[in-house]
């Protein structure tokens, strides 16, 4: 049963809380997200391809303000950002246009699992108002990718995922929170379209910048 006094603490811890954050963006104190760092959270959709050509839509480029939260959400534990980031992915996932499709995240690692405690693609699209099917899992251990050139990390994932359930022709969208190479969703459809899924696309949070040419 509530209290008064119970709702009067927990505005306390609150407002506590609230004093001691500080911007995701620009480390401006007492708020969790500034209006002007929220704007430059507005999509700003980029339009890429895997290596294996499948089209991948990401709503904000992975710099500045975007990219600052993202890590928070990612290193920090700060889940609150995941509604914002993904009023974000819902418009870029709402664009791609199917019917009865599914919305796959890529899956989380073991260990990733563990050291947050919560799967951030799924996250981001509960936040973006979808079902999350998590369909795909991680067989074994693979490293991490950060470091790999395109090459190697497409080696690296390579067999790296399989699927729980046969697909019989469902057709699904594939979602990760940040795409570099594409090497996980090409990975990803892979193994999707052995389970016998139809892989209409991808989308992404946010894509790194390209540097010498996607993939
Ligand atoms: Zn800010």
């Amino acid at each position: 049963m509530w209290t008064k006094t119970h709702l009067l603490d927990l505005g306390t811890e609150i407002a506590a809380f609230l004093l001691a954050a500080t911007c995701a963006g620009c480390d401006e104190p007492g708020t969790l997200l500034c209006g002007r760092c929220r704007q430059a959270l507005q999509p700003d959709p980029q339009r890429l391809a895997t290596p294996q050509g499948l089209p991948v839509t990401a709503a904000l480029s992975f710099e500045g303000v975007a990219a600052q939260c993202i890590r928070r959400l990612k290193g920090k534990g700060e889940t609150l950002l995941a509604r914002p980031l993904g009023a974000a992915l819902a418009s870029v996932l709402n664009s791609t246009e199917s019917a009865s499709r599914w919305i796959v995240p890529v899956p989380t690692s073991r260990s990733a699992f563990r050291r947050r405690g919560y799967r951030v693609p799924d996250l981001l699209i509960r936040r973006a108002n979808a079902e999350p099917q998590r369909l795909l899992s991680v067989v074994g251990g693979t490293s991490d990718q950060r470091g790999l050139g395109a090459r190697a990390r497409a080696t690296n994932v390579s067999g790296a995922m399989r699927v729980r359930r046969a697909g019989e022709g469902t057709e699904v969208v594939i979602v990760d929170d940040v795409v570099t190479t594409g090497a996980t969703f090409d990975e990803a459809t892979r193994a999707l379209t052995a389970a016998g899924f139809h892989v209409s696309a991808a989308v992404a949070l946010a894509a790194t910048p390209r540097r010498d040419g996607f993939g």
